[in-house]
């Protein structure tokens, strides 16, 4: 019922520094890691989990691949790393619900989703990374504590949840989203030139158009105040 979040496995592969963005929904743990395994990827060359939110779908499974790769750190932004932390579980479930509804469905205690952060981001550091620089961009609006993360030389974007395909934005409704924060945030991705956008959900596009996430955030714009 709830749909699971892509993963990306970013980094050259001969750095043996890679990192993992998101993780994913609660019971995709094994299917990620055997994922991982078919490309080829060695678990030990995966240095980080880096989220670009805390969501249920994003986060749900991070404690199946932490098992597996024990070593790896943990960041994630500030303004969502200490409910994390603590156990406060609002921006997991988003809405009261939800976290119902997948507690029951899951069979989840509360605080279930607790975990230590190794570096709490903030937005604007310049991240090295596995042989590639990636520039961190925080854009709240979907949750508190969304971040994009940006590749200037080949122009590759990851925006959680914030942008997607087809004209398509995060939902801005759930704990702690805000409406014209977000519209804030799809301005700020529209600056840097995006050729890959590897969203959250849904399809990937690697040849965006010009002017892509300005156009989504202009017929976006009257929801979003
Ligand atoms: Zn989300
Ligand atoms: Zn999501």
């Amino acid at each position: 019922m709830i749909p699971d979040s892509h993963i990306y496995v970013v980094g050259k592969p001969s750095s043996q520094d890679l990192s993992l963005i998101d993780a994913g929904l609660i019971g995709k743990g094994e299917y990620k890691i055997q994922s991982i395994l078919q490309n080829g990827i060695d678990l030990e060359a995966i240095k980080r989990i880096i989220m670009t939110h805390t969501h249920f779908d994003h986060i749900g499974c991070l404690s199946e691949i932490q098992k597996q790769i024990p070593w790896a750190e943990l960041w994630v932004h500030d303004l969502e790393a200490a409910s994390l932390e603590e156990g406060d579980e609002r921006t997991v479930y988003g809405m009261e619900m939800l976290q119902g509804m997948c507690q029951t469905q899951y069979g989840l205690k509360p605080g279930a989703i607790t975990c230590k952060v190794d570096r709490k981001l903030r937005g604007g550091e310049s991240l090295e990374m596995g042989g590639m620089v990636w520039e961190v961009i925080h854009i709240p609006g979907h949750s508190m504590g969304s971040i994009g993360l940006y590749h200037l030389p080949k122009r590759i974007l990851i925006p959680g949840d914030v942008v997607y395909a087809d004209y398509a934005i995060g939902r801005f409704d759930l704990h702690g989203a805000d409406a014209s924060e977000l519209k804030k945030s799809l301005m700020r991705l529209a600056e840097p030139d995006v050729d890959i956008l590897l969203p959250g959900h849904n399809r990937i596009v690697e040849k965006l158009p010009t002017g892509y996430i300005l156009k989504t955030a202009k017929q976006w714009e009257p929801y979003l105040v």
